[in-house]
């Protein structure tokens, strides 16, 4: 039989625990409520060449998938990472994504709308110190256990066509 293509990706059902800890992490970003944020496994990441892992990784919503669907951001979760974390860790994770999903906010100060009246949001790149000091604040995990956790065993067919880039990479792992 032949080899079957890896699916690297899986949605994550609103039924499954990690939404509670997205609804959790959630009340640190007010100025996300209005925003509708799905969550989806992302399977078998490989180390890039720094022999870096990405934990996680926020994606907003492009205009043309929002034709398609109505979420404006989606948070991926490494599966294998996050099935090991404890809940400190999961809660860390999930609130470092949200760091990177803000409203786009225009002069006056308010958040911009599109065309078709829906709000505006963008992506952030990542302050890592300021993300850092966040998670610090709310007496999360300390960076560097959230960034170097014990990598699972691995039995990997790695797939080369991952979508996921590091962006900011500190430590051991990128979120
Ligand atoms: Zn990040």
């Amino acid at each position: 039989m032949p080899r079957l293509k890896h699916v690297n990706y899986m949605l994550i059902a609103q039924s499954e625990s990690p939404y509670s800890v997205l609804t959790e992490a959630r009340q640190w970003h007010e100025n996300l409520a209005a925003a509708r944020i799905a969550l989806a496994w992302r399977l078998r990441t490989k180390e890039d060449r720094d022999r870096k892992i990405v934990l996680g990784k926020c994606l907003k919503v492009t205009d043309l998938q929002k034709e398609f669907h109505t979420y404006d951001f989606i948070i991926l979760l490494n599966q294998e990472y996050w099935v090991r974390f404890d809940a400190k860790q999961k809660l860390a994770l999930v609130d470092h994504e949200l760091c990177h999903a803000r409203p786009d906010l225009g002069n006056t100060g308010a958040q911009k709308t599109d065309e078709r009246g829906r709000l505006v949001w963008r992506h952030r790149k990542a302050d890592l110190e300021e993300f850092a000091k966040a998670i610090r604040d709310r007496e999360l995990v300390q960076q560097p256990s959230l960034l170097d956790p014990v990598p699972p065993r691995r039995s990997l067919n790695v797939d080369n066509a991952t979508g996921i880039t590091t962006d900011g990479a500190v430590g051991t792992n990128t979120v």
